[in-house]
């Protein structure tokens, strides 16, 4: 038997026959230890190359790739475009060329380097020149091969372990590892999906002969990536669904008709149609599990209302979560007063409520107790102090800043084990329904669609920091005619944060880059001084002591106060009917889920509102993001503009979701496989719940490493 047959996925790279011991090196230094990391160690895309030719041979008007060295270059600056020029020569024939507007070339263009090109080849007079070509510079001892024309895959490489000396080990080492792996997807399954093997997936990944090969593999890879999060997901959910039981709770005409006693309208149809789903939860044993999404102002609020007081007329206890202080405060305020004259116990759990340990210990009693019926907090709601007598709704509102993780939390604060809460998650910033399926494909959506009746649209207009003035002249017509407005700024106060001692780092740089920040103190004084003189003006942001927020809200509220300046803590929750306006400075500093929220605030009463966005993008897509908000209203519509322009990577959610990125998945472009995967994933679990056959345990395996952790299926392996 030759050494080949001994090789393991797990064999370490050093003992990979035809690898050196300096490749091997390389390898680690990227931390690829053995043949199984080597094979997953994938390309970041794929660069269709030409065949290389001397340059007495380049045709015209071809695309084409040489090589030599360049023996001169030149910076011109004159004209619209700066460039640099060069001269390769590769013993053949010379090659002149040209880059504009792309001054760090320079940098490692210089002559004596060698270089390989590829580009579109032109007649320039009696020459030959390339504009704008690709270039790689053949530094070290050791060049390249010269290659034909192929899909060149470009790895993740470092400064001394280039692409191109990964792929030379490649090409000795796939074979190697091809016929290793094995093969979690039957084959009937993925023909049937015409997905390749996963053999098949991963030499097309290292060594593609066209386009075509690398398409298929994508597929393949993505298709996996999907698969194995929905079958976690769904495993999850039968669990869910097959161990766990919620309280049952009771639902009849006289429930209904005096919880809606409380509310001060009707509801919209869409708001009557969510208000039904949630309640045919909440009268089920199965533990709900429920989104309810809906734009900005679209009225979660009572339909939240309705299912804690679903609890509370079945004697047991409610809790709403919400991602900050002032939104807690906010909701704590606004039930209150729906409550009033009721004899339902509300309470208010933050970091800062109750202010004294006393007060604090004693409300916890109450609610172990049961003497609370409704409480209302923030994160403070999952330390392990508090304890429920009986929980049988647990809301949470503003999913995307908490995430999975925190709403297992919230399961275990049911009084006993085999008892858990109904969960319903609200989302003010409406996900892609992509995201959704992603990050909460376990739970069961609900849309509330529309804006309640009487509502006005808000015009928005994204204004340059030179039209400032103007800005605030159409504020001051509006604060004449008795409106109000905010002003919203990306930070509290920059003089304060430059006084602060900065831990380490480039105290000078950061004060720079402080300093360059509009804050919320110095913007409130040039708008009492220059633009708005003669107007109210207050401040609002989250290191002002409790009390003096809600003095300040309150005030903003009875029309004491012309303007509110503010951080985004007015992002969410706050609603004053007579605001009509919003500027916000430093816009392109906002995320565009962000920025509508924020346009949420206005637009609440009769008048006509508007949003002005002050700001001077400095990139293509900056400025893209901010016409986007002029043009969509519409906060679904937003965010799949968002993702689109940014990438899952940015969005909101992705990161803070705590699961591992996608390698190869791109939720944009894969929509249509997420679907598919998704399908195939509720299908799979629904005919084997646990995933327990023999042929399923490869799969199974993997999924739980992929995901098992971030899903919390400890319990389900
Ligand atoms: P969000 O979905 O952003 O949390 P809110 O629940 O804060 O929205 O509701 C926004 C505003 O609309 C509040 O002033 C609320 O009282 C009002 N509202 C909600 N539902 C209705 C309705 N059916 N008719 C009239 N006003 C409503
Ligand atoms: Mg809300």
């Amino acid at each position: 038997m030759g050494e080949e047959s001994s090789l393991q996925l797990s064999t370490p790279v050093e003992a990979l026959p035809g690898v050196t011991s300096r490749q091997a090196q390389g390898l680690r230094a990227l931390g690829i230890s053995n043949l199984g990391w080597l094979l997953a160690h994938l390309p970041l895309r794929h660069e269709r190359i030409e065949a290389e030719a001397t340059i007495d041979r380049l045709e015209p008007e071809s695309t084409a790739c040489a090589r030599g060295e360049v023996t001169a270059t030149r910076v011109v600056r004159a004209g619209r475009m700066p460039r640099v020029e060069a001269v390769l020569h590769d013993g053949t024939a010379r090659l002149d060329l040209v880059w504009f507007n792309q001054m760090f070339v320079r940098n490692a263009v210089m002559p004596g380097v060698r270089l390989r090109v590829q580009g579109k080849v032109k007649q320039r007079g009696p020459g030959l020149q390339m504009v704008n070509p690709k270039y790689e510079v053949l530094a070290g001892e050791e060049e390249p091969p010269e290659h034909e024309a192929r899909m060149r895959p470009v790895y993740p490489a470092t400064e001394s372990f280039k692409s191109w000396a990964i792929e030379r080990v490649m090409r000795t080492a796939v074979p190697l590892g091809l016929p290793l792996i094995e093969d979690h997807l039957p084959e009937a399954y993925r023909v049937e999906r015409g997905l390749p093997s996963l053999r098949e997936a991963y030499r097309m990944q290292h060594t593609p002969v066209d386009e075509d090969e690398v398409k298929a593999s994508r597929r393949r890879l993505a298709y996996d990536e999907f698969l194995l999060l929905q079958l976690g997901v769904h495993l999850k959910r039968a669990h869910l669904r097959e161990r766990l039981r919620a309280p049952k709770l009771k639902w009849n005409k006289g429930i209904d008709a005096h919880i809606r006693e409380r509310f001060p309208f009707a509801l919209t149809p869409s708001q009557e149609e969510v208000v039904k789903e949630i309640a045919k939860d909440l009268s089920r044993e199965v533990p709900a599990n429920r989104l309810i999404q809906g734009d900005v102002g679209s009225g979660k609020t009572v339909v939240a209302l309705y299912a804690m007081l679903m609890a509370v007329a079945s004697g047991a206890q409610a809790s709403l979560m919400a991602p900050t202080e002032i939104l807690a405060e906010q909701h704590f305020l606004s039930i209150s007063r729906m409550l009033e004259g009721s004899r339902v116990r509300v309470e208010l759990l933050t970091g800062a409520t109750p202010p004294s340990p006393e007060a604090k210990a004693a409300l916890l009693e109450r609610l172990a107790a049961g003497e609370i019926d409704l409480l209302i907090g923030t994160h403070a709601l999952l330390t392990d102090r508090v304890r429920f007598k009986d929980l049988a709704v647990a809301i949470i509102d503003e999913q995307h800043r908490f995430g999975v993780v925190q709403r297992a939390g919230l399961r275990e604060k049911a009084s006993d084990e085999a008892s858990t809460p109904h969960v319903l998650v609200m989302t003010a910033t409406p996900i892609p329904r992509t995201m959704a399926i992603t990050l909460f494909g376990d739970l069961d959506v609900s849309s509330i669609k529309g804006l309640p009746p009487g509502r006005q649209p808000v015009t928005t207009r994204v204004v340059a920091s030179t039209g400032r003035a103007t800005v605030y002249e159409e504020v001051s017509r509006r604060l004449a005619k008795g409106q109000q407005a905010y002003v919203v700024a990306p930070a509290i106060d920059g003089g304060s944060q430059e006084e602060l001692p900065l831990g380490g780092g480039d105290a000078a740089g950061e004060k720079a880059t402080v300093k360059t920040i509009r804050d919320v103190r110095t913007v409130a004084k040039e708008l009492e001084t220059t633009y708005l003189p003669g107007a109210k003006v207050a401040v609002l942001h989250g290191q002002l002591a409790r009390a003096t927020r809600e003095e300040v809200m309150e005030r903003f509220r009875r029309r004491e106060i012309d303007v509110l300046v503010a951080t985004t803590v007015i992002e969410v929750g706050v609603d004053v009917p007579n605001a009509t306006v919003m500027v916000v400075e430093q816009a392109d500093r906002f995320g565009l889920a962000q920025l509508h929220q924020l346009r949420g605030r206005v637009g609440r009463g009769s008048e006509a509102s508007a949003c002005y966005l002050i700001a001077d993008p400095t990139t293509e897509v900056g400025h893209e993001r901010l016409a986007v908000m002029e043009e969509v209203s519409d906060g679904f519509a937003l965010s799949e503009k968002d993702l689109e322009l940014r990438g899952p990577g940015e969005m909101f959610g992705m990161r803070q979701s705590g699961l591992p990125p996608f390698k190869v998945a791109d939720l944009m472009k894969d929509r249509q496989l997420l679907l598919l995967a998704r399908r195939d994933a509720a299908a799979w679990v629904k005919a084997s719940p646990r995933l327990g056959l023999p042929e399923e345990a490869m799969l199974k395996r993997r999924m739980l490493k992929a995901y098992g952790e971030h899903l919390g299926l400890g319990d389900v392996g």
